[in-house]
């Protein structure tokens, strides 16, 4: 039987607003640079509390201008997850700095801060197995953990750990824009905060992302960065630094814009989606639903992942599901655990066995804030039918 409903993976929560506003911008002249991008990034500072947003065209752009503002180059040492999206480990590869990889705590996903702890004490222990010796060795200079799925990582222990020993925090929650920890918002927390819009994430500007941060001189290099280099009052052709194009267009930031006027409703559909799958899915034995932690004031969904017991066969399962018309992903593959890595850094299967159990086991479904309730039931029911098979 093949999926009636026709249930994609994932769904932007666009509406005539946000198709409105990217039409205003295209009777204009001005597709770059101008006043979207400019009430887009006034849109975060207000919804954040943080005085500079900068925007960028990705949240992979955005990590590495913070990598570059932290001051983090050839052969330091950053300790982050492998589970995650490659990009928070790419950023630091960018600039042939060494992830530090430590294990995650087994119930949400995050990084656990008490592996933080023992590697920024003992960090010579946590080298991977083979350095490139051409970039020397640099410095232990950050901390970059990310909010997996929607959910922030314990970011006071973190933060503390930092304190202690120096360090930049550069908290990545390209996942997690509106989630909060102890009531404070998923990004503020750092040094810097990365939010992303790829099509699949919470609010979406088409490719796009932007970095928080309280920090006006690091803000003001990141923009300089951003826009080729060009420094405040550098003219176009001049550039004070080795810069790129990290640019937001006027269209993307338009559609940003619209959206984050009614981020909270975008957040709250979602939120009664995982709700749905959580009341359903949690009495199908062999499935367990994502465990949320008691500092985790409000999740921002991102994606729903469910875990299958040890038993089941997870890579079959999806298997049956797709063969069911259900779209679904393994999430994540091991960052320590792609061909690239492995060939850098001599990493190995065993290596961070938590990080490798839940990326056996899990599992993301279909998941929009404009998913209905009747197309929740029926993948729900399709993975209790197969799970009895
Ligand atoms: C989505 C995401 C990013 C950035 O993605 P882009 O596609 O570059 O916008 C970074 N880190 C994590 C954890 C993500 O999920």
């Amino acid at each position: 039987m093949t999926n009636t409903m026709n249930i994609p993976m994932s769904s932007p929560d666009l509406n005539d607003d946000d198709r409105q506003a990217v039409i205003n911008v295209i009777n204009t002249p001005n597709l770059s640079m101008g006043k979207y991008t400019l009430a887009f990034e006034k849109s975060f500072c207000d919804y954040t509390g943080i005085k500079n947003t900068i925007s960028v065209n990705s949240g992979t752009a955005g990590l590495h201008l913070c990598v570059r503002a932290a001051g983090i180059s050839a052969g330091d040492l950053v300790i982050t997850t492998p589970f995650s999206f490659v990009a928070s480990s790419n950023a630091l590869l960018f600039e042939n700095a060494v992830p530090i990889f430590v294990d995650i705590d087994p119930r949400t996903g995050n990084i656990n801060p008490e592996l933080v702890a023992e590697a920024a004490k003992n960090i010579e222990k946590h080298l991977p197995k083979r350095m490139s010796k051409v970039d020397g060795r640099g410095s232990l200079k950050a901390i970059l953990p990310v909010d997996v799925f929607g959910q922030p990582a314990d970011m006071d222990a973190i933060n503390a750990i930092a304190k202690e020993h120096g360090l930049k925090v550069i908290e990545d929650s390209c996942e997690a824009l509106g989630a909060t920890y102890k009531g404070r918002q998923a990004g503020t927390m750092g040094d810097y905060g990365v939010f992303a819009f790829y099509p699949n994430k919470q609010i979406t500007t088409g490719e796009g992302g932007v970095i928080i941060t309280n920090d006006d001189k690091d803000a003001n290099f990141m923009r300089a960065l951003r826009n080729q280099g060009r420094a405040p009052g550098d003219t176009w052709l001049q550039h004070t630094h080795l810069g790129y194009n990290y640019r937001i267009d006027e269209m993307s930031a338009a559609m940003g814009a619209s959206q984050m006027s009614r981020l909270d409703s975008i957040l709250s559909k979602r939120e009664q989606v995982a709700a749905w799958y959580e009341a359903r899915l949690s009495e199908i034995p062999g499935v367990e639903v994502p465990y949320i932690e008691p500092f985790t004031t409000r999740m921002s969904w991102f994606v729903y992942v469910i875990r299958f017991d040890k038993k089941i066969n997870r890579d079959e399962m999806a298997k049956k599901l797709e063969a069911r018309g259900i779209p679904v992903r393994p999430y994540f593959l091991p960052i320590h655990l792609q061909p690239y890595m492995i060939e850098k850094f001599g990493y190995q299967e065993g290596d961070f066995p938590v990080t490798e159990d839940l990326g056996k086991r899990g599992l993301a479904i279909p998941f929009s804030g404009v998913m209905t309730e009747a197309q929740v039931d029926y993948v729900c029911n399709i993975i209790r039918e197969e799970l009895k098979k």
